[in-house]
């Protein structure tokens, strides 16, 4: 996993965290807690869930402070 702050990897998925963005509603972490944690670091755990759960989730950041990219053109 990538240790630079607010950029975090995996093999299939580049999640970015800005934090001037975010509304700390906690949207994120109330719903995917095993992703999104609070009080750890790093905050953000991909290996907690399904890719595909990943970015379900992120789509529902309503500030934008969540983004992704896939690092492959295919999601298993
Ligand atoms: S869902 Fe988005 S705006 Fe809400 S706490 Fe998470 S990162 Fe911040």
């Amino acid at each position: 996993m990538e240790t630079n702050a607010n950029v975090f990897s995996n093999e299939e998925i580049t999640v970015t965290y800005e934090p001037r963005c975010c509304a700390n509603a906690g949207i994120c972490a109330k719903q995917l807690s095993d992703v999104f944690r609070h009080s750890v670091i790093p905050w953000i755990d991909l290996d907690g869930a399904q890719t595909k759960a990943i970015i379900n989730q992120i789509n529902k950041c309503p500030s934008g402070a969540l983004k992704y990219y896939l690092n492959k053109k295919e999601v298993a």
